[in-house]
C-alpha cells in the first residue's frame, strides 16, 4: 500500500505505485494536451507529482522535449541564478564488507589496493585540497565496523575541520558513509557535517537484493529508511540519489521522486540535494554486464524532470560525467559538480602508482580545479564556493523557505561573488583570474538589495586586501 507518510519503506517506496505510474505514463504519453497541461502546472514552479514527472519522461515528441529542456533552464535560474557550487570528494578508506556488485570496493575483490588513511595522511589530502583551492569536501568510506567505525569517521571531521593552511579551510564537510543508527547520525550532527549523502543504488527491493548479495547494506530497509533516521538524529540536511543503470531508469526515476515526496510530507522538507550519478567502469567492474546503462539523451531528459519536478532541490553531477556531458547538464538544472577530483584512497597528495589501484570507478572528467573554474566561466556559470547556509544556521526548513519565496538570492549571490574572489586571489591562473575578476565586476550590480550590495562591495575589496571569509 502507498503511503508517502509512513515510515516503513514498503509503504513510502510502494513497489505497485511505482508499476502503476510507469504503465500510466505509457498510456498517456502520447496525449498531447494532458502533457501540456503538466507543463503549465510546472510553470508555477511548485513541484510536480512522481506520476506527473514520469508522464513527462516518457512523452516522446521533440517539441515537447525541447520545451521540458527550457523549462528547466528557467526554473533552474529562477531559483539558482547561475551559480554553480563547487566541491570535491575525499576518499577516506576502500576497506569494505559489503558485496556490492557493482562496486569495486566489494569484500571478495582480491585485485584492489585496500588503503586507509591516517590522520596524519588525511591532513595531508586536506592540505592538497585547500591548495587547489576547495572549501567544501564529500567524504567518502566503505563500510567497514572494525576499519572505518564511526569514531574513525567523526575524527577524521575534525582534523579535517582543524586545518588551515595559508588562507584555506574546509568549510562544510557532507557525508557519504553507509546507513547508520539514529545515535550516530546524532553525532554526525553534533560533530558539524553538511549534508549526510546516501544514494539508494535502486528502489527496486529485489534488484537491490540481488545486487547487494551480502554484509550489512543488504538489507533493503535499513538503508532505504537511513535518511528518516538521519532526520530522528537531527540532521536535516539529506542527500538522496540512485546509482542510474543498475535497474530501469523509469523504475528508479520514480523511486527517487517518491522518496523526495515522502521526506517533503514526513518532514516538511524534503532532500537538500539529489545525485544523480551513472554507473562508470571500475577495478573489477565491467559496464557491460549490467544491462540498464542510461544513454546520454535519456539521462539529460532525467536531469530535466527532475529539476521541474523538485525545483528547490539542489542537484550533483560528478566527474563520473564527460566534460561535453556536464556542459549539456548544467543547462539542464544542475547546481553543483566536482572539480580536480580523485576516487582513490589518497589520490590527491599523489597519483598512485601504475600497479596500485584502489579508486572507485574510473572518472571521465580529468581536468584540474582551475580548468574547471575557467570553463565555468566561460560558459557564464558563476562558479561559488560558499558555505555560508548552513554555518548561518539556513538549514532544513529555514533554508526552504528561503528558497521557496526567492529571499536567498540576496544572501547567495554576494556569498558566490566573495568566494569566488578568495578563490581567484588565493590559487586561480592569470587566465582565470582575469575571467573571474572580469564577472565580479559585472554581477555585484545584480545584488537586489542596495544595503547588501553596498556592503558586499566592501567585503570584495578586504578581500583584495588579504581578509577571509566573510558572508551573508
Ligand atoms: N559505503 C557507502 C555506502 O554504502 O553508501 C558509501 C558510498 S560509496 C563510497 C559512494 C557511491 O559510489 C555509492 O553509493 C555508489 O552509488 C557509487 N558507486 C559505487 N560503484 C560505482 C561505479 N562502479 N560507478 C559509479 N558509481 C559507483
Amino acid at each position: 500500500m502507498y503511503n508517502p507518510k509512513s515510515k516503513t519503506a514498503a509503504e513510502f517506496i510502494s513497489d505497485s505505485e511505482i508499476l502503476s505510474t510507469i504503465e500510466y505514463a505509457r498510456e498517456n504519453a502520447a496525449n498531447r494536451a494532458l502533457v501540456e497541461s503538466v507543463l503549465e502546472k510546472a510553470r508555477a514552479c511548485k513541484g510536480l507529482t512522481h506520476r506527473e514527472a514520469a508522464l513527462l519522461l516518457e512523452c516522446n515528441d521533440p517539441d515537447l522535449t525541447e520545451h521540458v529542456f527550457r523549462l528547466a533552464n528557467e526554473i533552474k535560474h529562477r531559483f539558482y541564478g547561475n551559480r554553480i557550487v563547487m566541491f570535491a570528494p575525499l576518499y577516506l578508506s576502500n576497506y569494505c564488507v559489503n558485496g556490492c556488485v557493482y562496486c569495486p570496493y566489494h569484500a571478495k575483490n582480491r585485485t584492489i589496493s585496500r588503503k586507509k588513511l591516517t590522520q596524519e595522511e588525511i591532513r595531508a589530502e586536506v592540505i592538497a585540497l585547500q591548495d587547489m583551492g576547495h572549501k567544501r569536501l564529500a567524504l567518502e568510506a566503505g563500510e567497514h565496523p572494525l576499519k572505518n567505525p564511526i569514531e574513525y569517521i567523526l575524527e577524521s571531521i575534525e582534523t579535517i575541520y582543524s586545518i588551515k593552511h595559508k588562507n584555506g579551510a574546509i568549510r562544510r564537510v557532507n557525508v557519504n558513509i553507509a546507513a547508520t543508527t539514529v545515535e550516530n547520525y546524532r553525532r554526525l550532527r553534533d560533530a558539524g557535517i553538511g549534508t549526510y549523502i546516501l544514494f539508494q543504488e535502486t528502489y527496486n527491493k529485489s534488484n537491490y537484493e540481488a545486487l547487494h548479495p551480502t554484509g550489512p547494506k543488504s538489507d533493503y530497509a535499513w538503508h532505504t529508511e537511513a535518511m528518516d533516521r538521519a532526520m530522528q538524529g537531527g540532521i536535516d540536511d539529506v542527500g538522496i540519489g540512485v546509482l542510474f543503470g543498475l535497474e530501469t531508469y523509469r523504475y528508479d526515476f520514480v523511486g527517487l521522486l517518491m522518496h523526495a515526496e515522502h521526506l517533503e510530507a514526513t518532514y516538511g522538507v524534503g532532500p537538500h540535494t539529489i545525485s544523480l550519478p551513472r554507473l562508470c567502469k571500475a577495478d573489477d567492474v565491467d559496464t557491460d554486464d549490467f544491462e540498464n546503462a542510461v544513454p546520454d539523451d535519456i539521462f539529460y531528459k532525467i536531469v530535466a524532470v527532475t529539476r521541474i519536478a523538485v525545483p528547490y532541490t539542489g542537484m550533483i553531477i560528478s566527474t563520473r560525467e564527460s566534460a561535453r556531458s556536464r556542459e549539456r547538464l548544467l543547462e539542464l538544472g544542475i547546481t553543483q559538480i566536482s572539480g580536480g577530483s580523485r576516487t582513490s584512497v589518497g589520490g590527491y597528495v599523489s597519483p598512485e602508482p601504475e600497479e596500485e589501484n584502489s579508486a572507485q570507478f574510473d572518472i571521465a572528467d580529468h581536468r584540474s580545479l582551475d580548468e574547471v573554474v575557467e570553463w565555468l566561466l566561460d560558459l557564464d556559470h558563476i562558479p561559488s564556493f560558499c558555505t555560508a547556509c548552513y554555518r548561518e544556521g539556513r538549514t532544513g526548513d529555514r533554508f526552504m523557505t528561503l528558497l521557496k519565496n526567492g529571499q536567498i538570492s540576496n544572501c547567495c549571490l554576494p556569498n558566490a561573488l566573495m568566494t569566488l574572489k578568495e578563490y581567484i586571489r588565493d590559487y586561480a591562473s592569470p587566465a582565470t583570474r582575469a575571467k573571474g575578476e572580469a564577472m565580479i565586476k559585472r554581477l555585484l550590480e545584480d545584488v537586489p538589495n542596495e544595503r547588501v550590495r553596498n556592503k558586499a562591495s566592501e567585503y570584495l575589496s578586504r578581500i583584495d586586501n588579504g581578509d577571509r571569509d566573510f558572508r551573508f
